[in-house]
């Protein structure tokens, strides 16, 4: 049975490469028919941000990747919050030392920092050096009696070298020079990373460990739990990087990695899946918009490469504008609303029909209130350059008074209508193209670019259109 799970720190937000790491670990679950499991690993005490979780749970949620367990999803295998086990922890750490294959260590913070800048600077890697693993027995009854603070290391080989298999990496050996006496409980109490995820993953029957790169110098110390407490290892794959166009590892300092900033920004989820499912893996074809249940059918974990995925925007901002483009016009109206003043979708039919016109120019759903601005205007700006140098022209002022005369005789007001209407003022003003067109433009718009003209009469309608021309008279005129 396949089970995998997502293990994140509450850090108060959730990073796009964390959730590149959800994302896998979903599609590889579902792919397989097994279960997908939301574990908090929130042993840092010192890291802990209020109402972190709550957030992280929302977010996952917002981008469809949904737990089959963790905290508040239920599942046989809880608590799903570290802090909520600390027992179970402590229990293995004892079975360890129990073993002798680990030791208390009561080397003083400044023993260590001591060590760390000789080490330094002899220009060796610093490394606990093992000063506690040997104590004598009565020595170390006599500190634990006098209540002398205590860390608890695990033991790890003198030499030789200890093996990760990676599903995508292959074999990788780690020399026992690099392998520090790691420790897996704190002066707190509380557990390290390395002994709480492989206690959890052992008790929440975890098969497969997907997780970002920088996790595979730990592996090793992981495998070797798994053999001091006698139990299987699961499978290990470690995903590659996330990079900054520039090649460096991905960091806040060259732009936004909260995925709650792209939710912000007007990012659909959607996108945003498609995009991170990208980074590291392809289906070796030059198809880049995928569905979630396509990326299920499509992915298999041996095709993720091991070197770096560029964070590339530009494509990012495509695929958004795609997903926009093509989307169900009705989910784009509501996915719309939270970025618009509400008087906007009063008239929800008007709403959606601007969407539908101005929604191939969208890159983001934060982009609309100012590309819809011009249909809910109650006064036309016309005082930029642009627009005062078009219809101060003779010849527009001649278009707009011809084309207001022409339509005040009428009672309805289509498209079709509109286009008559237009093709006759260019006959009586001898005007026709730009000419013709873009003082109208103008009169309804105020700027020279913009969604097509007929559409925009459409939307606006009969008495709105003769406002703005007689406006756009007006202000030719003063
Ligand atoms: N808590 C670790 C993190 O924040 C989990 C790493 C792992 O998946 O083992 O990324």
């Amino acid at each position: 049975m396949v089970r995998t799970r997502f293990a994140p720190s509450p850090t108060g937000y959730l990073h796009v490469g964390g959730l590149r790491t959800a994302l896998y670990n979903y599609i590889f679950a579902r792919k397989h028919h097994g279960s997908f499991v939301l574990r908090i690993e929130d042993t840092d005490q010192e890291r802990k941000v209020e109402g972190a979780i709550e957030n992280l749970i929302e977010t996952l949620k917002w981008t469809g990747i949904i737990p089959d367990e963790g905290p508040g999803f239920g599942g046989d295998y809880g608590p799903y919050i570290q802090s909520e086990r600390l027992e179970l922890y402590r229990r293995h750490a004892e079975i360890l030392l129990e073993k002798e294959l680990a030791y208390y260590c009561f080397c003083s913070q400044e023993r260590l920092e001591r060590l760390r800048q000789e080490q330094i600077a002899k220009k060796q890697p610093p490394r606990y050096d093992n000063h506690c693993r040997n104590l004598p027995a009565d020595e170390v009854k006599r500190k634990l009696q006098s209540r002398e603070k205590f860390v608890i290391r695990m033991k790890t080989p003198l030499q030789g070298s200890v093996e990760v298999r990676d599903l995508i990496r292959g074999k990788v050996s780690f020399s026992a020079d690099v392998l520090d006496d790691q420790i897996l409980i704190k002066s707190d109490g509380f557990p390290t990373y390395h002994l709480a995820n492989v206690v959890d993953d052992h008790f929440m029957k975890i098969s497969h460990v997907i997780r970002g790169e920088e996790w595979l110098p730990s592996t090793p110390k992981h495998v070797l739990l798994y053999e001091y407490f006698n139990w299987k290892s699961p499978e290990f794959a470690h995903l590659p990087l996330l990079l900054n166009p520039d090649r460096s590892k991905l960091s806040k300092r060259h732009g936004d990695v909260a995925v709650e900033s792209y939710r912000q920004k007007g990012y659909l989820a959607e996108a945003l899946i498609n995009f991170l499912a990208l980074l590291g893996w392809n289906p070796g074809t030059d198809r880049e918009i995928f569905t979630l249940g396509e990326l299920i059918e499509l992915f298999s974990v041996e095709k993720v490469s091991k070197a770096g995925a560029v964070f590339n925007l530009g494509k990012l901002n495509w695929m958004n504008s795609v997903y926009i483009r093509s989307m169900d016009i009705n989910r784009l109206v509501e996915l719309a609303k939270p970025f618009v003043p509400q008087h906007f979708y009063a008239d929800e039919n008007k709403f959606k029909e601007v969407l539908s016109i101005i929604r191939d120019g969208l890159t983001t759903l934060s982009e609309i209130e100012e590309k819809a601005a011009l249909f809910y205007a109650k006064q036309i700006d016309y005082s930029t350059r642009e627009a005062i140098n078009i219809l101060r022209k003779e010849s527009a002022r001649k278009v707009l008074s011809t084309l207001l005369e022409n339509l005040s005789g009428l009672k309805k007001l289509d498209g079709r209508v509109f286009i008559e209407v237009m093709r006759k003022t260019g006959m009586e003003t001898s005007c026709k193209g730009t000419e013709l067109w873009m003082p109208v433009r103008v009169a309804l718009t105020g700027q020279i670019h913009g969604p097509e003209i007929v559409k925009i009469v459409e939307v606006l309608g009969r008495e709105e259109v003769l406002l703005r021309l007689e406006e756009a008279i007006k202000y030719a005129d003063e």
